[in-house]
């Protein structure tokens, strides 16, 4: 399809041309290390986060640590995970039909790994 030659895509692309509600199109002002103003680039702030807002159904939970992904083993799926507050270290526990584990590539990784029952890794 490319003609042998290998293509990368290293950056942020995901930059919308027209404006949406809360949202700028991209001004061109190569100002993206900053996280765009602009909420130009999809991000979670920019993006994901008032969509969620909008719902009416957002809680945000700051200092919570995710420590344990929850899984069912007779099910075979992720029922929740488990949180550890960052301040008081209570733990709580959260269910949930559907999980989306968004913790960055290491971290993720690390959760997963530290999640699944004992004796369940091939
Ligand atoms: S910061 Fe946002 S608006 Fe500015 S160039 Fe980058 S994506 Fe476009």
């Amino acid at each position: 399809m490319y003609g042998g030659r290998r293509r990368i895509i290293n950056a942020r692309v995901a930059n919308i041309t027209e404006p949406l509600p809360g949202r700028l199109n991209c001004q061109f002002r190569n100002a993206c290390w900053l996280g765009c103003p602009f909420g130009a680039y999809f991000s979670t702030q920019s993006s994901t986060l008032p969509a969620a807002r909008a719902t009416g159904r957002l809680v945000l939970r700051p200092w919570s640590i995710v420590t344990e992904v929850l899984y069912d083993r007779d099910r075979q799926r992720a029922t929740g995970v488990q949180v550890m507050d960052a301040l008081t270290e209570q733990v709580t526990e959260y269910s949930a039909p559907v999980i989306f584990l968004c913790a960055s590539t290491l971290n993720s990784t690390w959760l997963l790994m530290r999640s699944k029952p004992s004796g369940d890794i091939t």
